[in-house]
């Protein structure tokens, strides 16, 4: 008889997850816990079968934008995938957005959230990208803004991007990249002319606007008149549609076609005279969305995670099932050293997406000591930057363990490897981010509070092996300090060339160190010996990227990389 491979199956996604259940039980309060368990293993089941299934089939249907009618009538409508319409209920149905503002849970509200949000993600073909977007809208809106104010202008968006109800609920777009540029966007072109009430027509082309079938968006404008850079530039709320249901003076050039985040409809899309509301004065823009950027951050660090605990739980499943040379793969050492490697790497990242999470559901909550406050500062680029490389790495080692059949389409996992691939490009490359934790240390100095945090997450390891491997995470650290320190008083541009090695050696020290407290924590209570074995063998992988003697910048250039 002939053979055939058995494909990969999914469990309940909670009930699989042994790190997400050991963590909620440390991290959580019983009664938190226990309200919200029910919530999360009903996600888990959809992530891990409706959802799943949903996605394998759903591979072909890619969004369409809808330029005409057949009258001739300009429409830019977005037809989106058959999932993505079933995400969107489901999500706003669940409160992935809402939980965070309900703030039933405290100040674990937002552990609560990205915990729904980490199971829905791999199985929602990325609509986590207007989630994150909508949400970091509904904060920056609650920052700067009376919200609770009918008579605000954001009152209403607020309670749509908040909702739970499908009918009344809003995404949100954040539409500041143009041609000149997404990390300088200091180069923006769009113009804000001051129109009559306050508010401004804006026109201009927003290059990468993801969402594009979102009902309002935050972006960034030049008002006439305003400096150059991106102190010039205000941010401003923008109602997609007119009162008549037309467009507010945009019009869609095309969905971009994308080497991944196919589902996502990603526009070039063109301002022209659209009536737009300053959120908080008319200049310091840049400034004035960071809100919203420590949001999508944060997403982007937890889906980062999701990825990767997806790829590796289709990749275990996989072993048992593949016979190869006589023995299930699961049954081969050197197969089973490479999950392993795997593995590691997706619980450090997860504990470290989780720290962030951790602590902006202390500041919201305002339970926020000083220093904890300088801590995220630095933790959310941190997160962002270590996870999205290290989810690139870990999917593309999932594809391998799958043989030729992780090449092939049908299976599902070249998307998830596509899909992952964007996660160290927008929200901040990993240069773009590795500069903004050097600004956070030059300008609030948080790095003694992220060498106590690591020295008291390492002090937690209860044998040799684990206080070794604390001892590695706090030495790392320390000599990253060490690095800067020296490096800043003798060369300037010697640390913004090791900036990237220095910010993923604080990312990985940092991600170390809270596997060690895990490990010890699992020991204690219980015995479980799983996460003392990733601590250990992510020790293995290493964590300290700096290098004392750096090549000259110049020397590197010239000898090493060939320019022309
Ligand atoms: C699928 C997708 C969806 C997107 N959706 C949106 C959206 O909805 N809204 C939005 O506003 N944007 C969106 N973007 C744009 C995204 O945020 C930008 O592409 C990203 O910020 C990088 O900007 P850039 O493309 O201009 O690249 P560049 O800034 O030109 O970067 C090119 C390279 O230069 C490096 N670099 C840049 N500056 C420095 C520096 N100072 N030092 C060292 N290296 C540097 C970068 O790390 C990168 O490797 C999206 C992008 C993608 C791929």
């Amino acid at each position: 008889m002939a053979f055939y491979q058995t494909p990969p199956t999914l469990g309940n996604q909670f009930d699989d997850d042994r790190v997400l259940g050991a963590y909620l039980q440390r991290a959580l309060s019983p009664d938190v816990h226990a309200r919200i368990v029910p919530e999360l293993r009903a996600m888990g089941e959809l992530s891990g079968n409706e959802l799943y299934r949903m996605q394998i089939e759903d591979r072909l249907n890619d969004p369409q934008l809808v330029s005409w009618d057949a009258w001739g009538n300009r429409q830019d409508r977005i037809e989106l995938s058959p999932l993505w319409k079933k995400a969107a209920r489901l999500a706003c149905e669940q409160g992935l957005v809402a939980t965070a503002y309900e703030k039933q849970s405290g100040a674990a509200s937002r552990i609560h959230q990205f915990a729904m949000v980490y199971l829905f993600d791999p199985s929602s073909d990325v609509y986590t990208c207007p989630l994150a977007m909508t949400d970091g809208a509904a904060k920056t809106l609650l920052v700067h803004r009376n919200v609770h104010d009918e008579n605000d202008f954001a009152a209403n968006a607020f309670k749509r991007l908040t909702s739970r109800d499908p009918e009344r609920a809003w995404t949100s777009g954040q539409w500041m990249t143009e041609r000149t540029g997404g990390s300088d966007v200091g180069l923006s072109e769009a113009v804000a002319r001051a129109a009559a009430d306050g508010r401004y027509r804006l026109y201009g082309t927003k290059w990468f606007t993801s969402t594009a079938h979102a009902q309002m968006a935050l972006t960034l404008g030049r008002p006439e008149g305003n400096p150059a850079g991106g102190r010039g530039l205000a941010l401003f709320y923008v109602e997609v549609f007119d009162a008549n249901g037309g467009m507010n003076g945009i019009s869609l050039n095309r969905l971009k076609d994308k080497l991944g985040t196919r589902k996502v409809p990603t526009a070039e899309l063109v301002l022209d005279g659209t009536l737009a509301t300053p959120v908080r004065g008319t200049s310091e823009g840049v400034r004035n969305i960071t809100p919203m950027l420590n949001i999508t951050r944060t997403w982007n660090a937890v889906c980062a995670a999701a990825g990767m605990r997806r790829g590796v739980a289709l990749a275990r499943d996989y072993a048992k099932r593949r016979v190869q040379f006589g023995a299930a793969l699961s049954d081969k050492p050197l197969h089973v050293d490479t999950l392993a490697g795997m593995q590691a790497e997706t619980e450090g990242a997860f504990h470290l997406a989780f720290r962030a999470v951790e602590l902006l559901g202390r500041e919201e909550a305002g339970v926020m000591t000083e220093s904890e406050a300088r801590l995220l500062r630095l933790v959310i680029p941190l997160a962002k930057l270590t996870t999205g490389k290290q989810a690139v790495a870990v999917v593309s080692e999932v594809l391998e363990c799958f043989g030729g059949a992780g090449y092939v389409e049908d299976t599902g996992i070249p998307r998830l490897y596509r899909d992952v691939q964007v996660l160290p490009i927008w929200e901040g490359t990993t240069n773009v981010l590795s500069l903004d934790a050097l600004r956070a240390i030059q300008k609030e100095g948080p790095l003694e509070e992220l060498l106590d945090e690591i020295r008291g997450l390492a002090k937690a390891a209860s044998d040799e092996a684990l206080r070794s491997a604390g001892d590695q995470a706090v030495a790392a650290a320390q000599h990253a300090a060490q690095w800067i320190r020296d490096t800043f008083a003798k060369n300037p541009l010697g640390v913004e060339s090791g900036a990237r090695r220095f910010a993923l050696t604080l990312g990985r020290s940092l991600e170390l160190a809270l596997l060690v407290r895990s490990a010890a924590h699992a020991l204690a209570h219980g015995g479980d010996g799983r996460p003392r074995a990733a601590a250990l063998r992510f020790a293995s992988h290493g964590v300290d990227l700096i290098h004392d003697e750096d090549p000259a910048l110049s020397s590197a250039l010239g000898n090493d990389v060939p320019m022309t």
